[in-house]
């Protein structure tokens, strides 16, 4: 768990962030943590200076090589369900994009591990990292269909893009009672999912909770 340095990050539009975070619980973000985070996350700093205005809005905005920054309640409710039972220690996220999810869950959880497949991306989300203080972050250039197995398992896995059917590779690195949510579906339909490991065993709850779009998860590395 780490808190911000919030020092030469900028604090623009306060009331908008405000609005965002009144928006956020009215539509069923109840996590008070979860709030609280999304409240002080200077989201305008994971976007292009042309995008960064829209930042406070309840919308998804490009981040460049065909690639989206999640809408904030997409973001809220995807962190919400991976706490739900009980703050997991240590959290596996594909498709590190910006580094804004990322940057949510490393104030959250002890370890943040992410990866991303587009190099580019992840170097620019690693500047953020370090831009604000986040040292308990490890981002990988990595194809994540296949999870990270050398630090499983995993509490929570939370992926941001979609496959079209779960990689059973990431509900193996699940620890005991560990949660997995993931976007599962094609590129116009798809499910928000929550499986959940039972103990120590191989069967897993499973739960869908909403209609969403996410990018698809592809295979193999970009440059
Ligand atoms: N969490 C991000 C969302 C980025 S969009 C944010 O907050 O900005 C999803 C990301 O998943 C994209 O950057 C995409 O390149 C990445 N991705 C897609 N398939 C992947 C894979 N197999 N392994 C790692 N990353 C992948």
């Amino acid at each position: 768990m780490q808190s911000i340095d919030l020092a030469g990050v900028g604090m623009t539009s306060q009331r908008t962030r405000e609005r965002l975070i009144e928006r956020l619980s009215e539509q069923g973000i109840t996590n008070q943590s979860v709030l609280e985070t999304i409240r002080i996350t200077p989201r305008h700093i994971f976007l292009d200076e042309a995008l960064s205005h829209r930042a406070y809005e309840d919308t998804a905005l490009p981040i460049g090589f065909s690639q989206t920054l999640s809408q904030p309640y997409v973001v809220a409710l995807m962190t919400q369900l991976l706490l739900a039972n009980g703050t997991p220690r240590k959290v596996l996220e594909i498709g590190t994009g910006s580094g804004y999810q990322t940057v949510v869950l490393a104030q959250l959880v002890d370890q943040v591990y992410t990866v991303e497949r587009i190099r580019p991306l992840l170097d620019l989300a690693k500047t953020r990292f370090r831009r604000l203080g986040m040292t308990g972050v490890v981002a990988e250039h990595y194809d994540g269909s296949f999870g990270l197995r050398e630090h499983a398992p995993y509490d929570g896995i939370i992926t941001t893009a979609a496959p079209k059917v779960i990689p059973t590779e990431l509900l193996k690195q699940l620890a005991t009672n560990g949660s997995l949510v993931i976007p599962v579906g094609d590129g116009r339909h798809q499910d928000l999912r929550v499986l959940r490991r039972q103990g120590d065993t191989e069967e897993f709850e499973e739960e869908i909770i909403a209609k969403v779009k996410f990018v698809p998860l592809l295979g193999g590395l970009a440059r």
